[in-house]
């Protein structure tokens, strides 16, 4: 079965049982301050578990996208070393939401892997939750009995709290869970080794493949359990590994979803991915798992930057750009590949899974660009880091010292990205060792010093009041009168605020690039300020640095209208400036990010050259022509995702749309967006586009402004302006006279360093008319009034065009004395004269210092009028 077909029949099974198909959410995540990435199948139905949305469909399946690099789930560390763990996965899952529970979640799970994927059943185990007494949880009994009726009592296997009871996070829905397992080795091995005795135990072919879990408890701060209001499914198998069982494979890269990858690796590097005995073979091994490696974290990096995701050097960037960089140490160092080569898998990695994930096709170009970007920088990086080990270990052996410290291993790994394994190679290679102990201890300081960074102690809510769903009416008003239904404090480094959650809201939470609302609480006469507002799992927190001395009551919640206003307006720009942008760039134009203020807005989109002056201006216009057509706001809260689809609204990849959406129309500007917006464009006033730049490769930033602020800003340019004309007497044509300005000042300088030159002339054959002979040698002094340089420039010329001279010209320029002597060479080597000695004892006489080399030297002073004086010691001495 082909891995497509393998998909399709997973979705068209549950499908039958009555399940409504969705799409996979975002890998990346974007409005849960607790979870970067998608790492479960579950995550996107957190709320729903949680009981803070409402439950639209009672059973749901899907093919989830997941990332298990960071947080609770992290199983970067064995990618590639094993071959059935990938960072990026497919996790195929059915959902219950109140409606079955364990008895057809059992049932259906049976029936579709040995109905109709038709697996071998004597090969199948399954395991479930045995209890825990420090929790008070008992054995999970009735999924014993719902097993026995599908499989022999002797494959139903006890498992503990760490494999049995799945968690989410710290804290969230949790609950007892039962998998099923494969064993996928020779008959021969299977004779000798009993499989149930290999589950659970890391064997690479006996492995899981699903995990059905009984979704029963919340997780509480203080770690107690807490039962949810109602039972649901959750359940999540892992689809590389189901391919792998299907196809009659050993290994999750042996299966058509990897194979197209390593045979290009393969083909880049010239080497080859074998099939041997690992163990027995080291450097098969080590080429195998690089290979590995790499097949796999492309995955990862690709559908992140899909998603919306750059690597960049924070958050969720900086967990993509470490994958990056992990691919591209395997392949340099284990693969020999030394010029960026992640980016030519995307072409193989778009024809195998584009079909499925239409993202892949559609970004294709700007994903290529932007990795390659990446490595060629990671590269350069790489090289700098060579040069630095290098460097360390020559010091060393120049000192005798046999052990790169900890540090220097510490600083390559930390700033260059170096592995211990490769600083240790090449270290070797100076017949070196590492001081791994010191390596370890500071990276260990490091850990600490990013922990305390990161802490965060969030409390459980406080509940004041029962309350379904809390309704935001902000769209329609700033103001209402409210309740407060929980609160709770959270503390990060040492500072306390409070999260406090409404029985309904005026206020916008932060989302879709737009700023949360300020303002604030007010009952019987307290006012408590909200200084932000968030989203969380479909809770809108409102940030207080207090707590109102009165928790429950009737608050008149206000919004702090004037800053939305200024918000809406660069949000409604952002809209008509996307538009504007495909019009006259065109349609690869797409939104790639926006940051909606109150000051300004920005606006990051594909695009693959600079945008030109033209093109700004062009931009502008258009924008600026929407604003005066005065279009009104077209806005429809609920519309189905299809049909607004069929209106021509513009989608976005990496956007979590729901079902039903809200699209907001301004003349030709059709979007899905959650934000606030102006009544009618002309309340924008102006718009203006204050700069241009690159945030990435293939990524273009705009960054404007609005209304008010536009005009202050144009403002401000005309009064530069008018200061500019008034400083050249307003001349008629500003432009004309600034050029006719410089035009003339290059000429004047021109004539200038023509006169400085002819006077120098001049002043060099006057000095010399005045040489005379001394004891064979040709004295030429002088006293003249020229610059230094000048008087250098004269000195340098005649040292080229006369033999057997002293040459000491006293200069003067206001106040200021110098003295300059040059020396030729002869006279130098021969009488050993000594221009710098000499002018320190002439320099007295104009009251200064001064130094220099043996023929040429130089003195400043004071005092003009010993200038004579200097000139006849001199004369004197030779
Ligand atoms: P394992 O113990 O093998 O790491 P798990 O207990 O972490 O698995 P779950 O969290 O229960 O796995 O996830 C459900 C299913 O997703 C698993 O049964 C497995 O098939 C698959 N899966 C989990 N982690 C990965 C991964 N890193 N790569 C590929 N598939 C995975
Ligand atoms: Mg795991």
């Amino acid at each position: 079965m082909k891995s497509v077909d393998i998909r399709k029949a997973f979705l068209a099974f549950f499908e039958s049982k009555g399940h409504k198909v969705v799409p996979s959410a975002p890998m990346v995540i974007k409005d849960d301050p607790t979870l970067m990435f998608t790492n479960a199948g579950m995550n996107q139905f957190k709320d729903l578990f949680l009981g803070n949305s409402a439950i639209k469909d009672l059973r749901v399946a899907n093919s989830q996208k997941c990332l298990r690099v960071s947080g609770k789930h992290n199983d970067l560390e064995e990618v590639g070393v094993d071959t059935y763990h990938h960072t990026m996965f497919e996790m195929l899952g059915n959902w219950s939401f109140g409606d079955y529970f364990k008895e057809e979640a059992i049932e259906w799970a049976w029936e579709l892997l040995t109905d109709i994927y038709k697996l071998d059943k004597d090969r199948l185990y399954v395991t479930v939750f045995e209890g825990d007494s420090s929790e008070n949880l008992k054995v999970d009994q009735e999924a014993i009995d719902l097993w026995k009726q599908h499989i022999a009592e002797d494959r139903i296997l006890m498992g503990n709290k760490k494999d049995n009871f799945w968690e989410m996070g710290d804290v969230g829905p949790c609950g007892p869970c039962s998998e099923i397992h494969i064993d996928l080795r020779s008959a021969e091995e299977r004779m000798k080794t009993d499989g149930a005795t290999l589950v659970n135990m890391d064997h690479p072919q006996v492995i899981e493949i699903w995990n059905l879990v009984f979704m029963q408890y919340n997780r509480m701060k203080d770690q107690s359990l807490v039962p949810l209001k109602s039972t649901h499914i959750d359940t999540g198998m892992g689809f590389e590994r189901l391919a792998m069982a299907l196809q009659g494979k050993t290994s999750n890269y042996d299966t058509d979803i990897f194979m197209p990858l390593i045979n290009k690796i393969e083909d880049l590097s010239g080497l080859n991915y074998k099939p041997v005995d690992e163990d027995k073979h080291k450097q098969a091994l080590e080429i195998n798992i690089a290979m590995r490696v790499i097949a796999d974290h492309i995955r990862a990096i690709a559908f992140s930057i899909a998603d919306g995701q750059l690597p960049s050097n924070n958050g969720a960037g900086y967990v993509i750009r470490r994958i990056l960089r992990r691919a591209v140490r395997y392949g340099y160092q284990t693969l020999n590949l030394k010029e960026p080569f992640l980016c030519r898998l995307v072409p193989t990695l778009a024809n195998q899974m584009g079909e499925a994930f239409p993202e892949l096709n559609n970004q294709k170009m700007l994903i290529e660009k932007v990795i390659r970007e990446e490595e060629i920088s990671f590269f350069r990086t790489l090289e700098t880091g060579l040069k630095r080990i290098d460097q360390i270990c020559i010091n060393l052996n120049a000192e005798g010292k046999k052990e790169v410290p900890g540090e220097a291993v510490f600083e390559l790994y930390d700033t260059y990205g170096f592995p211990v394994d490769l600083t240790n190679l090449i270290a070797q290679g100076y017949e070196m060792t590492l001081d791994q102990e010191g390596f370890e201890k500071a990276l260990e300081e490091q850990k600490n010093r990013s922990r305390k960074a990161a802490e965060t102690d969030t409390s459980d809510w406080v509940v004041l009041k029962e309350d379904d769903a809390e309704e935001f009416i902000g769209y329609d008003y700033t103001e209402g009168d409210v309740y407060i239904t929980r609160y709770r404090e959270v503390t990060v480094k040492d500072k306390t605020i409070y999260q406090l959650v409404f029985s309904y809201t005026p206020f916008y939470p932060e989302g879709g690039g737009q700023i949360g609302d300020t303002g604030y609480i007010e009952l019987d006469g307290e006012k408590t300020f909200i200084f932000d507002t968030k989203k969380e799992n479909n809770l809108i927190l409102h940030f207080a640095k207090e707590l109102p001395k009165v928790l429950n009551g009737r608050f008149k919640a206000v919004v702090n209208s004037a800053k939305r206003k200024l918000t809406s307006n660069n949000h409604t720009a952002t809209h008509l400036v996307h538009a504007a942008l495909r019009t006259v760039l065109g349609e690869h134009v797409e939104q790639k990010g926006s940051l909606v203020t109150d000051k300004s807005l920005r606006f990051d989109f594909s695009h693959f050259s600079k945008v030109t002056p033209e093109e700004i201006k062009q931009v502008e216009d258009l924008v600026n022509q929407e604003i005066r057509a005065n279009h009104e706001l077209e806005e429809t809260r609920q519309i189905p995702l299809e049909k607004a689809r069929e209106a021509g609204a513009m989608m976005l990849f990496g956007e979590k749309y729901a079902d039903v959406v809200r699209m907001i129309k301004f003349g030709d500007s059709i979007e899905l967006c959650g934000g606030i917006h102006v009544p009618s464009t002309s309340q924008i006033g102006t718009f203006k586009i204050i700069n241009e730049g690159s945030v990435a490769a293939g990524i273009r930033r705009i960054e404007a402004i609005t209304s008010e602020a536009a005009d202050q800003y144009i403002n401000d340019q005309l009064d530069t302006l008018a200061s500019a004309k008034e400083t050249l007497k307003n001349p008629k044509d500003l432009t004309k006279a600034i050029h006719d300005l410089l035009e003339q000042n290059s000429k004047l300088q021109k004539e200038v360093e023509a006169l400085k030159k002819e006077q120098a002339k001049g002043a060099k054959d006057e000095i010399l008319k005045n040489a005379k002979e001394i004891n064979g040698i040709k004295f030429i002094s002088a006293k003249v009034a020229l610059d230094a340089a000048s008087v250098k420039d004269i000195a340098y010329q005649i040292k080229g065009q006369e033999d057997s001279f002293f040459f000491i010209v006293g200069s003067y320029d206001g106040p200021k004395a110098m003295l300059t002597i040059m020396i030729s060479d002869d006279l130098v080597k021969e009488k050993g004269l000594h221009a710098g000695n000499i002018i320190r004892e002439l320099a007295k006489e104009i009251g200064g210092g001064g130094g220099g080399q043996p023929f040429f030297a130089t003195a400043g002073g004071k005092n003009p009028d010993g200038i004579e004086n200097a000139l006849t010691k001199a004369e004197e001495l030779l």
